[in-house]
């Protein structure tokens, strides 16, 4: 079996192209991913299974592949692009909205997340709660509706990219009260 581990350029400023341990060049980002689409890994990080955090800032910080569950496999990532896709179906707006009203005081996003998965009835790991309902959290918080109490835990870049690993919440009105 060949092997197709794909390298992405060291040096962006000296040239797009990528090389796959196959012998194929693949002259831009482009090609890669088609390159590892039709080799059975993921397009994303191709086949790495990792993806930069903050790409362009901290080269080294890396997590696991959010679009392939960390595996650098394309069977993965398929299955796990119609599992978001399911998830968005199942977790609404109203159905966050509902568990953050049970709260009275600060909440993690992993706590919503628990009630929604249990509420659910689906097991950890088979849908993607938590990415999904943290999108649905940021909405809220955009709509003034619940605030962010979390200082970010990493700064990169000064202030223009900020990490944070499990935010808290509150309910706007329950502030101060
Ligand atoms: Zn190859
Ligand atoms: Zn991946």
């Amino acid at each position: 079996m060949t092997k197709h581990t794909i390298t992405p350029p060291a040096a962006p400023i000296l040239g797009e192209a990528y090389v796959c341990d196959c012998g194929e060049e693949l002259p831009n980002r482009m090609s890669a991913e088609v390159h590892a689409a039709e080799t059975g890994q993921c397009s994303v990080c191709l086949g790495s299974a990792e993806e930069q955090v903050a790409p362009g800032f901290a080269p080294g910080l890396t997590r696991g592949c959010t679009s392939c569950a960390a595996t650098g496999r394309r069977r993965e990532q398929v299955v796990w692009q119609l599992a978001y896709a399911e998830a968005e179906q199942l977790i609404t707006m109203s159905v966050v909205r509902d568990v953050v009203a049970g709260f009275d005081g600060p909440f993690h996003l992993s706590e919503v997340a628990d009630v929604v998965r249990s509420g659910l009835g689906v097991q950890a790991g088979r849908l993607p709660v938590g990415p999904r309902v943290r999108d649905l959290l940021l909405r809220l918080q955009a709509a003034g509706e619940i605030t962010m109490l979390s200082a970010p835990d990493e700064l990169l870049a000064g202030t223009d990219v900020v990490l944070y690993r499990d935010p808290q919440w509150q309910r706007a009105r329950t502030l101060g009260t």
